[in-house]
Parts: C-alpha cells; structure tokens; sequence
C-alpha cells in the first residue's frame, strides 16, 4: 500500500532519522538549519545512486568521461559564467507575516484582484484584505499582498584565499576619516573583493573551463562528453522539504560537446535516456514527467530546456534539468580567458569556405541532476506500508523501503535464527564470503528472527539470508526477499551467485 501524500514526508523524515539515514547537523548544538547529515545507511544509498549514475553515464559509453574538480575556482570562472553579476533570486520581505521569499516562487495572483489573509498569517490573527500589486503574486506564507519591493540577492557562499585579514586592513584604512557611506562601501567592498574565493553553486563550469585539457589529453571526438559528481553550495533564500532544497547539496552533471546544429536531436536523446534512467529505479514510473521550459524561464543563452520532474508529495517539482545551452559557455570562457576554446574537425569541409577542416566552438546539452535531491525521490518513491492483521486481529504495519537492489545501502542480511548451535559462526563464515566477493552485507543476529526482517524490510535489505539447524546439516540456507517475502532453499555454496545474478539482473 502506498501512503497518503500528508503522512508520507513526516514519515520519511522520522525514518530517517530512526535508522541512520539522515540526521540534522550539529544536532547536538540546536542544528544548522538546512545542513544535513547522511548516516550510516545514508551515505551507502546516497553512493549507490552516484554509481549507478556515474555507470550509465561514463562506464556505459566510450564518448563521455569524467572529472572531479575543485570546490573553489578563480573567481574570473564566475565573472565570465555570469554567476557574479545574475546567479541571484529576487528576495521579499511579507510586511505581514514577516515571511521571506522567492518573487519568483511565490503564488501567482491577479495584478489589482483582492484578497483576504490573517494579520500576522496567525490562525487567530484579524481578518485582513489587500489589492494585489503589479508584480502579481502574493506571500507563499499567508497570502498577503503587503509586501516589500524585490532585492537581488547573490546565492554564492562568499569566501576569503590566504593569510590576508582584509577586514583588519580596511579598519586601518579608513580608521578616523571622513567618509562618505559610498566611499566607505566602495572602499570595504574592495577589500572584501582582494582576495574573495567563491564556493562553486553548480559543478558544470570545471567542465567548461577543463574542456581543452581533458579533450586533449583524452583524445576525445566530438560528439563527446564530460562528467562530474560532487558538492555545490547555494545561499538559498527559502530553504524546504528536508533535504529537497538546502544549501549544501550534491549534483551529477554532464557537459555533452556536440556540432553546431546537432543540438535539438542530442538534447531529444539525452531528454530520453535520462527519463529512463530515473525510471529504472522507480516503483512507479508516472510519477516522472519531462516538462518543457516556459519562454520565460529559460536562460536567455538555451535555446531549449527541459526538467524531469518527479511527483513529490507537495506535487510536482525538479529533479534534473536538461538544457540545450548553445556554444555561451565555451564562448564566453574564451572571451574572459583569451584561450580558445573550440574545436578543430579535419574530417569535415568548413561550411562557410567549403574548404576542408572545419573550426568551430562546440554546443552543449546538459544534463544536470541533483544527487542528494535524488535520495529523497528514491526513498519516498520506495516507501511502502503493509498492513496484516495478527493473531488477535489487531492492524499490524509492516514498512518496508522498496529499493531498487542496487540502490539498497545492504544487498543482504545474514541472519542466523539463533545465537548457538554453530549457527553464528556459520553466519559470520558466509559473511566474510559475500564480502570478499565485494557485497556489502550485514551481519544481525540480535532479537527475534521476525524483528530482524521487519528492521531489514524497513531500510529495504532486498534479501535475507537465514541460517537454520538444517543449514548446519547440509549447508543449505533460506533467502528471504524483501519485497513478496517469499523464502526459497539453496546451497550456501550458490548464495553468493544468486545475489550477485538478482542483483544484475534487477529491471
Ligand atoms: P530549482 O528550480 O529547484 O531551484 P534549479 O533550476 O536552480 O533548481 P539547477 O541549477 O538546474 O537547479 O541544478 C540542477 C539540479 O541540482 C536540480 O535539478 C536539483 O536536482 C539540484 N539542486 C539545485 N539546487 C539545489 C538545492 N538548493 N538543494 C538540493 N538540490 C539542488
């Protein structure tokens, strides 16, 4: 059985939290808000989901290879990617609920139209009324129309290089002198820019400004690509839905280099494989949808974008977007850098000189996921409850994370039945084995048999292998699976075999 919509975050939530999943940071100290981290089983499914990724991505093909770059560039990346001068949202304060928001995710309303809210958004606060003003919308909070103007607000995290105090020589400088609050702004934003270091928000443009080095070093040919997973930051203004949307979060991107005039069939393509992709590891494939950008709100350098959107239990909302992003990129990193950043094709004829050879500044599909965004979808999608009745009639809730086998943070549970009779040295042998063979296991032997597989149906251990006093007599043991609870009988000698083969040949 599925679960409704409102019971199904706060469940996610508490189970993560429960079974090392997920757990606040800091906890002990009050928390960070929206900074979070990945527990014990967290961390193993947050990984499997990279390599699935990384294998479909890379592994899978001979045109796409991969790069892990630093956290921290020159901050000349972001003055040519745009980010210094536009990665910025517009910020609103609600005069009366206080709330602070996205003018851009706010609740669209008519311009003119009126509309009712609470005083201070309190369920018990006055009824109010107000006009909406000529932005056309109004506070995601408590629906107020009394909002304060738009400010551009930069979401980089803003750092400082080296053994320099800036601030230390500002207060020197301007100590004791008469200035001006635009002189003294002028002057603290110049110390504050002598050594400023940026904290990447997206991991693409390492694969932009790497272009030549890994083109050339890799012999690749157009059409090729560039893949990197790893860490980006955001000062985000609204920060929501557990780990949906922080400000530390990780991304799997890929700059897919192709021919001018190419684009519209790569980006069909890559549109294709990556909707599949997200389905492979689903229950419920309808619950992804590929929704087109709106004329206004694609970049103005694509000249077309898509997201894959996954039915979440507040509705619909990104996952990955997959945009069709010209030759800007490369164009402008080559206008900041004053490197040339192209391509030289000696199989074809330059179609303006109809001569052979052919120079051109590739374009570029790009695919760009978020991990951590990832292990939500997967989890709340893999989120099941059975309810059975027990022997006194009473409701019982068995919960059980159907995962796919190969995101599961264990692929199996070595469990023998009892805590003597040799069964858990014969445990310990068989896991030793799996994980010789390279299958993270985990060994249980503690509290009943039934608890045991109730506590590995809920963090989805797709398979549970039980040692019993005939295995000890013919080195047979059970596997359980996680999903139909079916048991069947095998060899300890194939069981490794037959994980291996379900778990390979899973969808
Ligand atoms: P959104 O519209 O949700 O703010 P975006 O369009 O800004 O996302 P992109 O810049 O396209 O996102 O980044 C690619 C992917 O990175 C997103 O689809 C999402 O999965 C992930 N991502 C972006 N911002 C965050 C964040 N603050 N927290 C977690 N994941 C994020």
């Amino acid at each position: 059985m599925s679960v409704q919509n409102a019971d199904l975050m706060a469940k996610m939530v508490s189970l993560c939290k429960r079974r090392g999943f997920i757990f606040q940071s800091s906890e002990i100290y009050g928390g960070l808000k929206s900074c979070y981290d990945y527990g014990p089983l967290g961390v193993e499914l947050k990984r499997n989901i990279a390599s699935e990724w990384w294998r479909s991505m890379v592994y899978e093909r001979d045109n796409i290879v991969g790069i892990d770059a630093s956290i921290m560039m020159h901050p000349n990346v972001w003055r040519a990617s745009g980010h210094l001068a536009n990665f910025s949202d517009p910020l609103v304060d609600c005069k009366n609920c206080k709330e602070r928001f996205r003018a851009d995710k706010a609740p669209k309303a008519e311009p003119g139209s009126q509309v009712s809210f609470l005083e201070g958004g309190k369920k018990n606060g006055k009824s109010l009324t107000g006009v909406v003003g000529k932005s056309g919308y109004v506070c995601p909070h408590c629906g107020s129309s009394d909002l304060s103007d738009e400010r551009q607000f930069n979401g980089m995290f803003r750092t400082g290089m080296g053994a320099v105090e800036p601030l230390k020589e500002f207060v020197e400088e301007v100590y004791g002198k008469n200035l001006t609050k635009e002189e003294f702004t002028a002057k603290l934003n110049e110390k504050v820019e002598s050594n400023a270091v940026y904290l990447r928000p997206e991991t693409a443009q390492a694969m932009f400004v790497q272009f030549l080095n890994v083109q050339q070093t890799s012999s690749m040919k157009i059409p090729f690509g560039i893949a990197q997973q790893g860490k980006s930051f955001r000062n985000e203004i609204v920060v929501e839905h557990f780990i949906f949307r922080s400000l530390e979060f990780e991304q799997m991107e890929m700059e897919f280099f192709c021919e001018p005039g190419t684009q519209r069939e790569w980006l069909n393509y890559w549109t294709d494989e990556r909707m599949n992709w997200w389905k492979k590891y689903s229950n419920a494939a309808d619950k992804f949808r590929l929704r087109p950008h709106e004329a206004n709100e694609m970049a103005h350098y694509a000249d077309a974008c898509y997201d894959v959107e996954y039915d979440y239990p507040w509705g619909w909302g990104e996952l990955e977007g997959i945009a069709s992003r010209t030759d800007y990129d490369l164009k402008k990193h080559a206008e900041h850098s004053g490197v040339k950043l192209s391509y030289f094709d000696q199989q074809k004829n330059d179609p303006e000189t109809g001569k052979p050879g052919w120079r051109y500044t590739p374009y570029v599909i790009e695919p760009a996921a978020g991990l951590t965004r990832a292990v939500l979808c997967f989890l709340l999608d893999a989120y099941f409850e059975d309810v059975r009745k027990d022997k006194d009639g009473q409701d019982v809730v068995r919960t059980v994370l159907k995962l796919h086998p190969r995101l599961a943070p264990f692929k199996a549970a070595i469990l023998p039945l009892v805590k003597k009779d040799g069964q858990p040295e014969k445990g310990q042998e068989i896991a030793t084995a799996f994980r010789k063979a390279g299958i993270h296991v985990s060994y249980d032997d503690s509290q009943s048999i039934g608890k045991r597989y109730a506590r590995h149906d809920e963090i989805g251990t797709p398979y549970c292998i039980t040692i019993d006093p005939q295995s000890l007599v013919d080195d047979t043991v059970t596997i359980r699976d996680r999903d139909t609870a079916e048991q069947t009988r095998v060899p300890i000698k194939d069981a490794i075999k037959l994980v291996e083969t379900r778990l390979s040949e899973a969808k």
